[in-house]
């Protein structure tokens, strides 16, 4: 558990030095939301970019509901994982429909948009409209638990929800969650974390030179090499959807051919996949597949 002290300690941390990201400067439910799911997955500052781009263009939950699926993938274009971008489109006209163009505040009902989960929905909450639960993702996971026990390996997802939820200062929420995911970011690294320039370090089991039980315990990890990312489908669906946002606005792009070391088998394949999803919509031309955004 994290004392009071060390809360204050942290908030002032935060104060004092927290990242100047755009998106913080609104508490906007729409434009937190818009910005938590940029930000997954997603470097913080080039996020941040995109965000003030996308909330100038669309500024309100209704103006992108109401925006065309292939705009919207268009100006998710360097932010990857595009599946996001459907997702957010899909939750701003969800609470058009469901919840009269205003965001929800609850828990529950944040959880039940489309491409929102446990940790965006308790983000939103807590940037938002200040509720007091916890935001965890893999950094805030890694930084509570080792304050908390050494390492997050002593907990459950539950048991960590639980955690989360108990140290965040009532009256201080966002600024709360706000400095664990700074934290995160800039001190607590997953393989060195530096404890000496840390806020937190006096009351820090970590720090202290505690590790948790279950840790002590389990057997070494291997460590796998990730593969490069240009072999990964992940990349070759990357640039099948840039090629389909370089086309003019209808036209079809073409793929006739392999794209990097995928064979043409493979590109087929991963187009179609997109296409399942909403992502695209292709069709078989003349010299091969084609496709383009969705209309
Ligand atoms: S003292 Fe070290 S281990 Fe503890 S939260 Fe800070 S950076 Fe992480």
């Amino acid at each position: 558990m994290v004392p009071p002290e060390g809360r204050t300690a942290i908030l002032a941390w935060y104060a004092a030095t927290g990242r100047e990201l755009a998106f913080r400067r609104s508490t906007d439910p729409y434009h937190v939301l818009v910005s938590e799911l940029m930000a997954q997955q997603t470097q913080a500052e080039r996020a941040a970019l995109a965000w003030e781009a996308w909330v100038e263009r669309w500024p309100t939950v209704a103006d992108l509901a109401g925006a065309p699926v292939a705009d919207v993938l268009r100006a998710w274009a360097g932010l990857g994982y595009n599946r996001r971008a459907l997702a957010l489109h899909r939750a701003a006209q969800a609470i058009v429909a469901d919840h009269g163009g205003v965001v929800p505040g609850d828990v529950g009902a944040l959880e039940a948009l489309p491409g929102v989960g446990p940790y965006t929905a308790r983000a939103v909450a807590a940037l938002a409209f200040g509720r007091p639960v916890g935001a965890v993702d893999v950094n805030v996971r890694r930084v509570l638990g080792r304050m908390a026990s050494g390492g997050a390996e002593a907990y459950a997802p539950k048991a960590m929800q639980e955690l989360a939820d108990a140290v965040v200062p009532p009256d201080a929420a966002a600024a709360w969650t706000h400095a664990l995911m700074d934290l995160g970011a800039r001190l607590c690294k997953p393989a060195k974390p530096r404890c000496a320039d840390c806020p937190a370090t006096a009351w820090c089991r970590y720090a202290a030179g505690e590790r948790p039980a279950a840790a002590a315990s389990q057997a070494p990890v291997t460590r796998r090499v990730a593969p490069r990312f240009e072999t990964t489908r992940r990349w070759l669906r990357g640039r099948i959807l840039d090629r389909a946002r370089d086309v003019a606005p209808g036209e079809w792009a073409a793929y006739p051919d392999a794209i990097g070391a995928h064979q043409h088998v493979a590109v087929r394949e991963a187009m179609l996949d997109l296409a399942a999803e909403g992502l695209l919509e292709a069709r078989e031309g003349e010299d091969g597949p084609e496709a383009r955004l969705p209309g």
